[in-house]
């Protein structure tokens, strides 16, 4: 039994969409094949996220004689990582698949992601170890972002990019997702304590309409990683973050300084000649290293100052709890 308006399912599909008319009628076609095979009561909901073709009219035309399919439609486009995570804001299965909307993903990958969750995995990551996208502009620097993410972040998968993962849907509430960055929901969620593990996935050619994404997507990412890593490292403790740098550049300015002085009292107190280094240069390293570490240091002040009104405002805690005992209320 499909999930309707009023039950509510057992597993989210979120498919974001954006200018895919020739996609769609397979796509429809795809579900309809597919969702049998799946746990019921199963809903599919896809976004529409500003399409200037005929998406929309494709997908409220199919939503007709499907009460499984819901369909949300973005004002304008928001980009990819915003259809996901207003399809997962929107959806209400414990269980959430998110794939793409061209078929590149294939539906019958997703009983196999399933059942790595009941293994009790809470994110499955399909990994397209067979990619079939260009070569130079998108699997190239997939291959050195996917190296770089790992690195940086200590959580080792081999396809971030990879739409298809399957998620329990505690694992993402706790987080907004922000630019491109859905691809680092294993990476937050495996810093909240989540089990995480990766997938072979299908991979299929773009059978029909264009790829939304060129080289450009490639700075994007490296930016998103660089926030990532300072959100989950140290979003709860910039200081620390600014701090070390500070110490590090003040003492260094400040040895300058030591330095400065202690040849000029030689040469104009002592009246020895001769000079170990230039002066100016030593004048200006002890300046300039040590506002700068000041300057760190008021950074990681602020940051302080801010992160306070970012978990406050938003009544976020510093800690997630899993499960309690003997508590009243269950775990919320
Ligand atoms: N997409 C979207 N908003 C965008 C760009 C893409 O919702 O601004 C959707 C698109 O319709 C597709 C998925 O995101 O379902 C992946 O896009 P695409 O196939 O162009 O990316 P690629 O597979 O080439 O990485
Ligand atoms: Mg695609």
């Amino acid at each position: 039994m499909p999930s309707d308006a009023a039950t509510t399912p057992a597993l989210s599909l979120v498919i974001p969409v954006y200018n895919e008319e020739e996609s769609l009628p397979a796509l429809f076609e795809a579900l309809d094949k597919a969702l049998p095979t799946l746990p019921q009561p199963v809903e599919a909901v896809l976004v529409d996220d500003g399409s200037r073709d005929r998406s929309f009219a494709l997908l409220r035309d199919a939503a007709a004689s499907r009460p499984w399919l819901r369909v949300v439609r973005f004002r304008r486009n928001f980009g990819q990582t915003a259809a996901i995570a207003a399809g997962i804001d929107l959806s209400r299965g414990p269980i959430i698949v998110a794939l793409d909307a061209d078929l590149q993903n294939d539906p019958k990958d997703i009983p196999r992601l399933l059942q790595k969750l009941d293994e009790g995995y809470e994110v499955v990551s399909g990994w397209r170890r067979d990619r079939q996208d260009k070569a130079v502009t998108r699997r190239l620097p997939s291959v050195v972002a996917n190296w770089l993410i790992g690195w940086v972040t200590g959580v080792r998968i081999h396809d971030y990019g990879c739409t298809l993962k399957a998620y329990r849907r505690w694992v993402l509430e706790p987080y907004g997702l922000y630019g491109e960055m859905h691809r680092f929901i294993p990476i937050y969620a495996s810093w909240a304590g989540a089990r995480v593990t990766e997938m072979e996935v299908t991979h299929h050619p773009r059978r029909a309409g264009v790829s939304k994404y060129g080289l450009g997507r490639v700075f994007k990412v490296l930016l998103d990683l660089l926030t990532v890593t300072f959100l989950g490292g140290y979003s709860t403790k910039p200081i620390y973050f600014f701090g070390r740098p500070a110490f590090a550049l003040c003492t260094v300015g400040m040895l300058s300084g030591a330095i400065f002085v202690a040849q000029f009292i030689k040469e104009h107190v002592m009246h020895v000649p001769g000079e170990w280094l230039q002066p100016v240069t030593l004048l200006l390293l002890a300046v300039f290293l040590f506002s700068l570490g000041v300057q760190f240091l008021l950074m990681g002040l602020l940051g302080e100052i801010l992160i306070r009104t970012y978990h406050e405002s938003q009544g976020k805690k510093t800690y997630l709890v899993g499960e309690r005992v003997n508590f009243e209320r269950p775990a919320e």
